[in-house]
């Protein structure tokens, strides 16, 4: 990794968090109004929603709590959908558009809600996502993002390039725009908080416990591991880019990809005043970003593509480690602590999915990177929807079950991808 050194490798995260709360395994019949798969935020936040409307909630976690990309990620606590108004709109109609805008302009708000009411210790800062444009290009399309969300009233500020240098103490970057709104946590500590908190109000979590089908059984349905089930009439399988074949087709309704993170040790508080030093979470405008934030203790935690396997590669790691040496010159011959990736689930229209391919039993993934606020969200989407409500807040559209074209092809077809990106974003695009 030319100058730099790895101490070690593994989550952050997972080597600073706080226990999570005692869950057993799944060993017996469980019976529950509603069973959940999958132990990220996906699950935990609907259980939480379930649960603080008195239904009764059951999540089952193939691994520990948090396992998954809940507990991996980056901590960047962003909100909005990827998509805008006029494409949703489109899509779905003005009225309903406008509705999901509005989930999503409010879904790191719901995020500090519950950090706040269930007194998460997640380590939360509201600095803001600062979004730092790589090319003239991008900073022309960060302009005109700016201006609209001016004219929505959102919080956020056009930063120019000595400000920019100001803010992140770096002269890497054009500019850039700052969404106040944003903010980041510790996400294992987070995830674990949602655990936490649900089970405070009567939802059972399971873990270390693979679900291994899910089948009818008369009006019920019946998610069952190897030694218990949970039997319930509704279902929601929450799995994330950990999908595996629990549901036929599920996994190919996304591309997979990988991210990787490497943090150093907490920096001494000189690096401090000149490596970010306004502390916003970071990611820039390439397709193929970098995102980078300060965490609570004061380390650097640096992302970028990841390996096209599961484990991080040498050479993925050490693009991380070249992204955050060229930014931060000052840090020196780098020792990175932790370095460690993650999936991430992308689909077509880069929107989160909801689909209900058989009466009382839906699936929810799709957050393309950005599910530490939005799932958090469409959690309480979820528990809407389960319930029969209709609050026109917690509106999303389900969509047709649908499974990404050639997805057989997705390796071949994400490297192709991978090198079409490299090539536009040194033409300057903006993502
Ligand atoms: C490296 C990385 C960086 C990221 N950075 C950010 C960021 O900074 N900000 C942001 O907003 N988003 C970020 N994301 C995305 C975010 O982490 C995800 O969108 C979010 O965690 C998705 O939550 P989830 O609950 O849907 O999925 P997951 O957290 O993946 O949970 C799904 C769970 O289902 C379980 N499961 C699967 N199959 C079974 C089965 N058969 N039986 C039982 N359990 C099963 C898995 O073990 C897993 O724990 C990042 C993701 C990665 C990987």
């Amino acid at each position: 990794m030319d100058g730099a050194r790895l101490l070690a490798q593994g989550s952050l995260w997972a080597a600073t968090a706080a226990p999570g709360p005692e869950c057993p395994a799944l060993e017996d019949e469980v019976r529950v109004d509603v069973g959940i798969v999958g132990g990220g935020f996906t699950g935990l936040s609907t259980a939480l929603h379930l649960a603080e409307r008195g239904v009764r909630a059951a999540v089952v976690e193939a691994r520990e709590i948090g396992e998954g990309a809940s507990g991996l990620n980056g901590g960047q606590v962003i909100p909005g959908l990827k998509r805008g108004r006029e494409e949703l709109a489109a899509r779905f109609g003005s009225e309903r558009a406008e509705r999901m805008v509005a989930l999503g302009d409010g879904a790191a708000e719901r995020v500090y809600d519950i950090v706040g009411r269930y007194g998460i210790d997640c380590g939360l800062e509201r600095n803001g996502w600062f979004r730092a444009a790589h090319s003239p290009i991008a900073m022309a399309y960060l302009e005109k993002v700016g201006k609209e969300m001016a004219a929505r009233g959102i919080d956020a500020a056009l930063v120019d390039r000595a400000d920019t240098m100001r803010m992140l103490g770096t002269d890497q970057y054009l500019g850039g725009l700052h969404d106040r709104r944003a903010g980041g946590l510790q996400p294992l500590a987070y995830v674990r908080g949602l655990a936490r908190a649900a089970m405070g109000l009567g939802a059972q979590v399971f873990a270390r416990s693979p679900v291994e089908r899910v089948s009818r059984d008369g009006a019920l349905w019946r998610i069952a591991g190897a030694r218990g089930a949970i039997v319930a009439p509704r279902v929601l399988l929450a799995t994330g880019a950990y999908t595996d074949r629990l549901w036929p087709g599920l996994a190919r309704t996304f591309v997979g990809v990988q991210s990787a993170q490497m943090a150093t040790a907490p920096l001494t508080d000189n690096l401090r005043a000149s490596v970010l030093p306004c502390r916003a979470v970071v990611s820039d405008t390439r397709k193929l970003a970098n995102y980078f934030r300060i965490d609570a203790e004061g380390r650097l935690v640096m992302g970028g593509r990841g390996p096209l396997g599961d484990a991080p590669s040498p050479s993925t790691l050490a693009a991380v480690a070249r992204a955050a040496e060229r930014r931060f010159p000052m840090l020196g011959r780098i020792e990175w602590q932790h370095a460690w990736c993650g999936r991430i689930e992308m689909t077509l229209d880069e929107l989160p999915r909801i689909h209900q391919p058989e009466p009382g039993l839906w699936t929810l993934l799709g957050y393309n990177g950005r599910g530490v606020a939005l799932a958090t969200a469409m959690g309480a989407v979820m528990a809407e929807r389960m319930t029969g409500g209709s609050d026109p807040a917690l509106d999303f559209p389900e969509t047709p079950f649908a499974t990404v074209p050639l997805h057989a092809f997705r390796g071949p077809a994400v490297a192709g991808a991978i090198a079409w990106y490299k090539f536009r974003d040194s033409l300057g695009f903006a993502a």
